[in-house]
């Protein structure tokens, strides 16, 4: 599809991106989803490397990926369940290029991505009970060390700044026990239930539900 994407410097920048894309065409594009180099562009005016985010499926039908891309500004409707993605059953949704990124490295790994989200909720919940950080919490699946241990990289514990949390192979085993036997129960079908499997559902309730502290 073509568009223009409006430049910080007002230029208005013609960006063509493909609605669907098939991993087993263009196994490049995979590489750079993971990188955070895809869908980039250069503003001929000012030289600027716009990221313009655009709805798009991510395919692989070998390796059974069927992944529909949504940008960060449509979080709130398709959250509010009003987005036309709402009814979308089969496969996965992801929200912004990070969670994208996220994905297609949790399958590489050959992990299965609802045990990564069991991880965050009792990784977060710790983060939360222990530092009670002012900023939301996020954390996302970034690599396996020479162990097999999990890293994720978390953000919103210091201002502008990522940490690396580093999760022993024995708690995916532990947390892949816990995910098969409560994924139905709450608080894991919270954020368990396809197509959008993020704990990110369920850290925004806590901001709704969060009173201020009295002093
Ligand atoms: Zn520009």
């Amino acid at each position: 599809m073509k568009v223009k994407v409006p430049c910080t410097c007002y230029a208005p920048v013609d960006f063509e991106y493909d609605e669907v894309v098939d991993l087993s065409q263009d196994p490049e594009a995979a590489n750079q989803i993971m990188a955070g180099s895809f869908m980039e562009v250069k503003c001929p005016k000012c030289g600027k490397v716009l990221h313009p985010e655009f709805p798009f499926a991510v395919k692989h039908e070998g390796k059974k990926i069927d992944i529909q891309f949504l940008p960060e500004r449509m979080r709130d409707d398709f959250l509010r369940g009003t987005s036309k993605y709402c009814f979308k059953k089969d496969g996965r949704i992801v929200i912004g290029f990070p969670e994208l990124a996220e994905k297609l490295k949790i399958i590489n790994e050959g992990f299965d991505d609802r045990v990564i989200e069991v991880i965050k909720y009792y990784m977060v919940s710790k983060i939360e009970a222990d530092q009670k950080p002012e900023n939301e919490i996020r954390a996302f699946f970034e690599c396996t060390d020479k162990e097999g241990n999990l890293v994720y990289q978390v953000l919103g514990l210091k201002e502008n700044e990522a940490a690396k949390l580093t999760i022993p192979k024995s708690f995916y085993e532990v947390c892949k026990v816990k995910t098969l036997a409560y994924k139905n129960s709450e608080p894991f079908c919270l954020f368990l239930s396809p197509p959008y499997i993020s704990l990110l559902r369920i850290s925004r309730v806590y901001e709704e539900i969060t009173e201020p502290e009295k002093k």
